[in-house]
């Protein structure tokens, strides 16, 4: 069994700049990714811990702080494949504008639509080129959750996928689907260090079958 397991983790928002004051973004607090890096370094594993800009980062993480979704993908490319597990709960901007502007856009020219450019998907980039790693998604849904959820499991690759409503923005407490082959696990109104220490012992769970052969998860 092994006794090192290196954990990636990618959290909070990416900020896709418009011009030096204006962006597009999405809701991301951060929380949920700390308290994953909690459980993660209660456990006593190593973590390489990407953010885009929040309010909270953990402690004693090896902390790589990002703003874009293109800076998020270039840290990942090179760190992915020296790592055992990772796990996305970063809120990545799934579009970023054509161009970014070098000077504030005075309002007078400010046109009513922005040219906007797809991003890359960087946990499906993870999903397609694991090897014996496990890839850990979450979804966020307004509609259709564990359908939604299961799409996305099996679109990136997905070894796990969490699922959750947007009562979950910022909450300390909140409800859950984990996702896998194995069916749906619902952890209802619990607070977000209980719900993160069951999907890290879930992800260690999924890691240590792959690594004695018991590869159940792998290429859905
Ligand atoms: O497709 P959707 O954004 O709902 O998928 C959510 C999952 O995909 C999350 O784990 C999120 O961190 C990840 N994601 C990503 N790169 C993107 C968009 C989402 O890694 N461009």
């Amino acid at each position: 069994m092994p006794k090192k397991i290196t954990f990636l983790i990618l959290s909070g928002p990416t900020k896709e700049y418009i011009d030096p004051v204006r962006y597009v973004s999405n809701e991301s607090s951060g929380k949920m990714g700390n308290a994953l890096a909690q459980a993660v370094l209660k456990k006593g594993y190593e973590i390489i811990f990407i953010s885009g800009p929040v309010n909270i980062y953990p402690k004693n993480v090896r902390l790589i702080k990002v703003t874009t979704a293109l800076e998020m993908f270039k840290e990942v490319k090179y760190i992915f494949k020296k790592t055992d597990v990772t796990i996305s709960i970063a809120a990545v901007t799934d579009y970023r504008p054509f161009k970014t502007y070098e000077h504030k856009i005075k309002k007078d020219t400010l046109t009513s639509s922005i040219e906007l450019k797809q991003n890359p998907d960087i946990i499906r980039y993870c999903g397609k080129n694991k090897k014996n790693q496990v890839v850990v998604g979450f979804a966020l849904e307004t509609e259709h959750l564990v359908d939604n959820a299961k799409t996305k499991l099996k679109n990136k690759n997905l070894d796990l996928i969490v699922a959750n409503g947007t009562e979950s923005f910022g909450a300390d407490n909140t409800t859950v689907k984990i996702i896998s082959t194995d069916g749906v696990l619902e952890i209802k109104n619990k607070n977000n260090k209980i719900i993160a220490r069951k999907i890290i012992n879930e992800t260690i769970r999924i890691f240590k079958n792959i690594k004695s052969g018991k590869n159940i998860y792998q290429g859905v």
